[in-house]
């Protein structure tokens, strides 16, 4: 099967490549040649892009099956709730479906405004900064924070968006092992001291689920000059006391620079912000550049997410459920015998190793009717392959326990647990 999509991708190159470029390069040979998602597609064990047909967040139906839902980011479950759903529906008649420029120039709207206050208030900063993505977040603030003269230090394990803000700025990037502060404090220690530094780290890592050592970082950022910036995607609405994430956590938001969250978790729509000092804000909105030549978020993603926050900050039983949840799942899928890492949040990885036993729990655990990601590398180490499973306040006790029994039997079926 391998051979023949190679074949044909061959083929079609070297007819494409005579007829356009003669002896040239061509820039599309590399797509040509890619048959690697062909091939999972034709044995079956390709897992993008699924369609989804339906969704009330804890269960989602593909093909016309219902599969419980453990891998979205839905972490309070607000996707639903009737109050985010009337306030992006009244956004919407008021001012229609979207605002089509830049909030730099013409698609600025009160919301947006009124957004970032309640944002900087949430999260203990003194203004924020509204984005279309949380991408654009990271990959706008570090490339206008950092330039070609200055150091970035950041986790190995930071989200691609970091990773790619890094290389927009041109900055020297110092990558430290994941959460090691004493690689992070050797990188520090040996920097040129004629050059600032700036540390980004994710707060909770996305593919694991473990915490950054924040406490430490602060402490070690103020021994060596160095500003901080902490990627909240996934703490935003369950650390800390008011889900205000993780420098509130760890009780050290004063000595976090920039604090960054998005709105396409926990506040169950799209989006991204930036929050930290006054002055810092106003130079970021006058210097993003995918803050300032990108559309703004339309009106009813924008009064969906204030909804969403208001509820976070209102219904803290949410938090509680979604952490009981959590913990009863991690000593269920530990007694059973699975590798789940460090994880202490509402993600929680199945470490398997191998890519190709990683395909074959994801296959028969959706067949069955539980909805999992496979992960694997670059998005892992090499060898760390690993089903990423997250959970939802939602989540009922039935489906948890439904959840568990295929973890158990299929686990067993294909040789992962013993
Ligand atoms: N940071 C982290 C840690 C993430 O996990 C993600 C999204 N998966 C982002 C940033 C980007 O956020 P968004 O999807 O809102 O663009």
């Amino acid at each position: 099967m391998f051979i023949e999509f190679k074949d044909v991708a061959k083929q079609k190159m070297t007819a494409t490549r005579k007829r356009y470029f003669g002896r040239v390069p061509d820039v599309f040979t590399k797509m040509y040649q890619f048959t690697r998602a062909k091939t999972a597609r034709a044995l079956g064990y390709y897992p993008y892009f699924p369609n989804i047909e339906k969704s009330d967040a804890t269960e989602v139906f593909i093909d016309g099956q219902k599969k419980i839902m453990l891998g979205s980011n839905n972490y309070l479950g607000l996707t639903t709730h009737p109050k985010v759903i009337e306030a992006g529906v009244k956004a919407l008649r008021k001012y229609g479906s979207g605002l089509t420029g830049s909030r730099f120039l013409n698609g600025n709207i009160t919301l947006h405004t009124e957004l970032e206050e309640k944002l900087a208030k949430f999260v203990n900063k003194e203004n924020a900064l509204v984005f279309s993505s949380g991408f654009g977040v990271n990959l706008g603030v570090i490339s206008a924070v950092a330039d070609q003269k200055d150091y970035v230090f950041s986790d190995e394990f930071n989200h691609a968006s970091i990773v790619d803000g890094i290389r927009f700025s041109g900055a020297i990037k110092r990558k430290f092992k994941h959460n090691d502060m004493k690689d992070l404090e050797y990188h520090l220690a040996s920097a040129d001291p004629n050059r600032a530094r700036f540390i980004a780290t994710d707060g909770v890592f996305s593919m694991e689920g473990d915490i950054a050592k924040l406490d430490v970082i602060t402490t070690l950022a103020k021994k060596y000059h160095a500003r901080v910036m902490v990627d909240d995607a996934h703490a935003l609405g369950v650390l800390g006391p008011k889900g205000d994430g993780t420098a509130a956590h760890f009780g050290v938001t004063k000595e976090v620079d920039l604090i960054m969250g998005t709105f396409s978790k926990s506040l169950g729509s799209l989006g991204g912000f930036i929050a930290g000092e006054e002055a810092i804000i106003d130079y970021l909105k006058h210097h993003t550049r995918t803050m300032i030549f990108t559309a703004s978020l339309p009106p009813s993603n924008v009064a969906s997410v204030i909804a969403a926050l208001e509820i976070t900050e209102n219904e803290p039983d949410r938090r509680v459920k979604l952490m009981e949840n959590s913990d009863y799942m991690r000593s269920n899928l530990k007694s059973m015998g699975y590798n789940i890492g460090e994880s202490t949040t509402p993600i929680i990885p199945i470490i398997i190793g191998k890519d190709i036993k990683t395909f074959y729990m994801w296959k028969d655990l959706l067949a069955a009717g539980v909805y999992t990601n496979p992960i694997v590398s670059p998005a892992t180490p090499p060898g760390r392959s690993l089903l990423r499973t997250s959970y939802m306040a939602t989540h009922t006790r039935e489906q948890l326990d439904f959840c568990l029994e295929m973890f158990d039997k299929i686990g067993h079926q294909r040789r992962v647990l013993v």
